[in-house]
């Protein structure tokens, strides 16, 4: 059958040669169809192959009872090269009935009708873009026509496998401390870097939960994402150089409890115990402390610079109204983190309302409790980041770009297994993740 196809090319091609115009993307296009379907033919009499040699092993129930063939059933499964035809039998237990499809077990096409290739494509392409962007990506790059929402399923059951594979091996690093990675070298300095970036959900994700909405409803939830990062040396200028692709990523829509363990497995499995030197930066929120002093202690926190910025900024508006800027003098003593002669600078007269008398001492209190955090002439003495970009960066990209788009409203779960996804992928971890499936 395969010769009869490519017979029926070759017939075709020539016809086309023999045109005057020649039409290259058609030839392109044609020659792509009938390798698929050569390829699908092919693929097809290997499984076939495949079944019918494979050693025939003793299926046992989960009840511990030998199973049953109750003969062959059907399914279509769509693979990279297109629709393929497939039967494998049918197990059943004769005590308590459960069925089960050894074939499928063995080929990890279990309860899907995609085969790995398509489903990694489907992951792939659904934690990039929208999901109807995704079906016509698929469509146009690879020649498969699936729905949106199937692409929708694939992803998000793919991140949740993704979510398990991380918390397992996080569990396992925390318990055992042992990484993988080979060790950083002695002068290189480690970053800890982490942040909260609101991602629209649905109503129902939302019940009793207090928001920044004008009636003090919300709209968004907080997903936290965290980033580790190296430096090696100094640029041209003299300022702190990042190593290129040295970011990994993680994430998720869950408390600052849980998120510090998930931070603190990614910095050990990175390498944090073997590094000299540790910085972790933050936006100086309350549970930021928090994490830095149940996990990091040995750290050197800093308080992200333009952070500060925007709350002496903040200061400013609060006393001189909306289009005020911060005094010259104000900014020459956070500069190098004066912040004690800061406080008292900025705070010697607080506005008369006392609402904004309130939001004023909110203010001061943040640099009050970061004072430490922005020993910022010390920190840049010791060619240490002073800003958290990186992580602003991330949260951009990991978070904003995929799940933040006009009209979108996640449900909790949903984002969490994209974001998981994301942060895979964008780690550069998703190949190891797919091959850890098989294994
Ligand atoms: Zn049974």
């Amino acid at each position: 059958m395969e010769l009869e196809q490519s017979a029926e090319v070759r017939r075709l091609a020539a016809t086309m040669a023999s045109r005057q115009t020649p039409d290259f993307e058609a030839w392109e296009t044609l020659m792509l169809q009938a390798a698929r379907q050569g390829g699908a033919g092919v693929l097809g009499g290997l499984l076939t192959h495949w079944q019918a040699h494979a050693s025939k092993e003793i299926i046992l129930c989960e009840c511990g009872q030998r199973m049953s063939s109750r003969g062959r059933r059907a399914k279509g499964l769509l693979t990279t090269l297109g629709p393929v035809p497939f039967a494998r039998s049918f197990y059943q237990c004769q005590q308590c009935h459960e069925g089960r499809f050894p074939d499928d077990e063995r080929l990890d096409i279990l309860n899907t009708t995609y085969s790995p290739g398509v489903r990694r494509l489907m992951a792939r392409a659904g934690s990039q873009t929208q999901f109807e962007q995704a079906a016509e990506d698929l469509l146009c790059y690879a020649g498969l026509k699936i729905e949106a929402r199937e692409i929708e399923r694939v992803a998000e059951e793919v991140g949740r496998q993704v979510e398990q594979w991380l918390s397992e091996e996080q569990e396992q690093i925390v318990q055992t401390g042992v990484s993988a990675q080979p060790k950083p070298e002695a002068e290189t300095k480690f970053y800890v870097s982490f942040d909260g970036t609101g991602v629209p959900v649905r109503k129902s994700e939302l019940i009793g939960r207090r928001g920044k909405q004008a009636d003090g409803s919300a709209r968004t939830r907080e997903a936290k994402l965290g980033c580790v990062f190296t430096q090696v040396g100094l640029d041209k200028e003299g300022y702190p150089q990042r190593d290129p692709d040295s970011t990994t990523y993680v994430g998720a829509i869950e408390s600052s409890t849980l998120f510090g363990w998930r931070m603190y497995a990614e910095a050990l499995r990175r390498g944090l115990e073997q590094a000299k030197t540790v910085v972790v930066l933050t936006d100086g929120q309350r549970y930021n402390h928090t994490i830095v002093q149940t996990h990091f202690s040995d750290a050197v926190h800093i308080v992200d610079l333009f952070h500060a910025y925007e709350h002496l900024t903040a200061i400013a508006q609060l006393l001189w109204g909306q289009e005020a800027k911060a005094p010259k003098v104000w900014r020459d003593l956070l500069e190098p983190g004066d912040i004690s002669r800061l406080v008292c600078k900025a705070g010697r007269q607080l506005p008369i309302w006392a609402k904004s008398k309130k939001a004023m001492l909110k203010q001061l209190h943040y640099f009050e409790n970061n004072a430490l955090q922005m020993r910022y002439a010390e920190f840049r003495e010791k060619k240490f980041f002073v800003g958290s970009g990186v992580i602003e960066a991330g949260c951009r990209t990991v978070i904003g770009e995929r799940l933040k788009q006009s009209g979108m409203r996640w449900s909790v779960r949903g984002a969490n297994a994209i974001i998981a996804l994301r942060c895979c992928i964008l780690s550069g971890r998703f190949e190891d993740f797919w091959a850890s499936r098989t294994r």
